[in-house]
């Protein structure tokens, strides 16, 4: 059989481009994306052996070489991994979905179009195996995969249009990387220099990394998170977490536990800065890396931890878990539920400590986080205990969204006779400081508590109470404030309207609103507002409209009751309006706005921008001579 020429797609052609020509400062990370390769190659390899017998070398060492001909001009690494079939070959190296290219070769456009240099692009992101082609005008790879059956093949490219595929010879199981090294990157070829870049970027490889003809390995094969954290310095944790998820921005938190009982395991645990990965990033999925007596079981695991702390990176290592076991039952066994609670308790309370005695650095994981960590409650309701001390709010104390309350500080600070814990829900901080509901509890100064995040309808269905103190809506309608909080001094300016005149006002509203209100009733709170919605439903219903907005399900506009203030000089008025029956048009337009006014203050106005023309006729009306 000849050798079979396939061209690239495209763009893996405009990725060799860039790589090739952009002056790259940094080029040894070539070596590091080769050996990483080769480490997960060697992971799977040792994988299979678990429970295949029969693959090809089944016993044989686990390795990766690094040599140097210096005659010849090639630097090749070669490993002893789970290798490649002709297909595999085909499929993994001439494809752009494997590395992401595709999004690179996007991110360097923008970046080249912004003014500055592609290289920060490159610096920033691992671009795997395409990466040969900044020190190397042509590479062959030599592979033969573990199926017993299948014979060696190998791939070469010049990083031109095409690359070709033929049939080879390799003995053994594994994979050789062939770099015929360009003029200007011989320095690749000294064994000092792979030496010091073995050591500064694959320190932690866990298999032995020969260099040359020594014969013993570069890197020291300690995985990190087995190692005491007083022997490890910041900078190697960070180095460890850059390499891992390929995130530049410093981590928000860093979790390394050792622990003996009630079950032995490691684990290395980072809060990202950001809960979006980065699309270069290895990490393609949620999940932590679970190792078994050093052997890689499963790459992503998301029985390890809650749902609602997935966005948590990171590995982990227990000498427990049984070896001779299928990734399936891995799932099902009691050491992992044990695991999982350990896990979990531990963040929980490194949260509540940093909560507790470091808010500057728990704040900005709870600012960044908080949408996960208060589905909690919902979710999982064993944990509340621990969640309702990372719970902070903004309320009407504070001066700016990021002035935060908690809920026992919140309780400690209650006014005069207060029971309850009171929350006004809304669509963001402004809004909420408009809200008509708070008249009653601004005029007691009684604390009330913002909820302006889309996912707090979902706490609110976990968490009812506090410590004893229900939690309640300011529009609920059976409030009763009397005897609370600091006892309104002033007499109210204006006298209520007289009963009759009230009825009639009443019933004009209540005709022309008809199905869309509950009903219309005075108010016995308000003070500076005309009017306001309120809600009959109790308990998880009155949640549920927010909560299918939030998952984006239709729903119809929940129906509430509309509370009018009696004392208002708006409502006044328009009972003047109604008594002399002077201008229904007007009259009716003045009902509608109110009602639209209160469902626009609830964050329940459907379409604001359709009651632009009623506010004009009104401008219209108001500015008449
Ligand atoms: P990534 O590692 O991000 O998937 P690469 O371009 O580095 O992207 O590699 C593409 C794929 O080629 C890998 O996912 C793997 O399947 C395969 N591969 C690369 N190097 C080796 C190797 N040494 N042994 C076996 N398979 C390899």
């Amino acid at each position: 059989m000849t050798a079979e020429n396939h061209p690239f797609q495209a763009e893996i052609k405009q990725l060799l481009n860039i790589l090739v020509h952009s002056l790259y400062t940094d080029r040894e990370i070539f070596l590091r994306e080769l050996i990483s390769n080769a480490s997960d190659a060697l992971h799977r390899a040792q994988f299979e052996a678990l429970t295949n017998p029969n693959m090809l070398d089944a016993g044989a060492e686990l390795y990766i070489e690094v040599k140097a001909d210096e005659s010849a001009g090639t630097l090749t690494v070669s490993d002893s991994g789970i290798g490649m079939t002709r297909d595999e070959l085909v499929n993994n190296l001439g494809v752009i979905a494997r590395s992401g290219a595709k999004a690179f070769v996007e991110a360097i456009k923008a970046n080249q179009s912004a003014g500055s240099a592609a290289q920060n692009v490159i610096g920033q992101f691992g671009v795997g195996f395409y990466s040969v082609f900044m020190v190397a005008d042509r590479v062959r790879v030599v592979s033969r995969s573990y199926h017993p059956e299948d014979t060696a093949y190998a791939w070469s490219s010049d990083g031109g249009d095409t690359f070709t595929v033929e049939p080879a010879e390799r003995d053994s199981r594994g994979t050789d990387i062939i770099l015929h090294l360009k003029e200007d990157a011989k320095e690749f070829l000294q064994t000092y220099r792979l030496k010091e870049i073995v050591k500064r970027h694959s320190d932690y490889i866990a298999f032995p990394i020969y260099v040359g003809d020594e014969e013993t390995p570069t890197n020291r094969q300690i995985a990190i998170w087995r190692q005491d954290p007083k022997e490890l310095t910041d900078e190697q944790y960070e180095e460890f977490y850059r390499l891992y998820t390929l995130d530049f921005e410093k981590p928000l938190l860093r979790l390394h536990l050792r622990i003996d009982s009630p079950i032995q395991f490691y684990a290395l645990l980072y809060i990202p800065a950001s809960p979006e990965r980065n699309v270069f990033s290895p990490r393609k999925q949620p999940g932590l890396k679970l190792y078994a007596r050093k052997v890689l079981i499963q790459e992503y695991t998301t029985d390890l931890l809650p749902d609602y702390l997935q966005f948590i990176q990171g590995v982990v290592d227990s000498e427990d878990l049984p070896l001779s076991v299928s990734r399936e039952t891995v799932q099902a066994t009691r050491l992992m539920a044990t695991l999982k609670k350990t896990i979990t308790g531990r963040i929980l309370n490194e949260l509540k400590r940093l909560a507790k005695s470091k808010p500057e650095e728990y704040k900005p994981i709870y600012k960044t986080y908080a949408r996960f960590i208060k589905q909690a409650p919902a979710i999982s309701p064993a944990d509340r205990a621990d969640i309702e001390p990372l719970l902070y709010f903004a309320s009407t104390r504070s001066q700016t969204p990021d002035d935060w309350v908690s809920l026992s500080e919140y309780v400690d600070r209650r006014a005069l006779n207060q029971e309850e814990i009171y929350y006004v829900l809304a669509d963001d901080f402004a809004s909420a400081t408009r809200s008509p509901h708070l008249d009653a509890f601004r005029q007691r100064e009684i604390e009330v508590l913002y909820l302006t995040d889309p996912v707090d309808p979902i706490l609110l269905m976990g968490l009812t109470e506090f410590d004893g103190h229900k939690l309640r809506s300011v529009d609920e309608a059976d409030i009763d404030l009397s005897g609370i909080g600091k006892q309104p001094d002033e007499q109210p300016s204006a006298e209520p309207l007289p009963e009759a005149s009230f009825e009639s006002v009443r019933a004009r509203f209540a005709a022309l609103l008809g199905e869309r209100v509950a009903g219309v009733r005075e108010s016995k709170t308000l003070v500076g507002s005309p009017a306001r919605l309120v809600s009959d439903e109790t308990g998880a219903a009155r949640q549920m409209y927010r909560v299918n907005r939030l998952l984006d399900r239709e729903v119809a506009l929940p129906v509430k009751t509309l509370e009018l203030n009696l004392r208002h000089p708006l409502i006044h008025n328009l009972s003047s309006l109604i008594a002399s029956n002077a201008d229904a048009e007007l009259t009716d337009a003045v009902i509608e706005q109110i009602f639209e006014t209160a469902l626009l203050q609830e964050g329940l106005h459907p379409d604001p921008a359709s009651m632009a023309d009623r506010l004009v006729l009104l401008m219209q009306a108001a500015t008449k001579a």
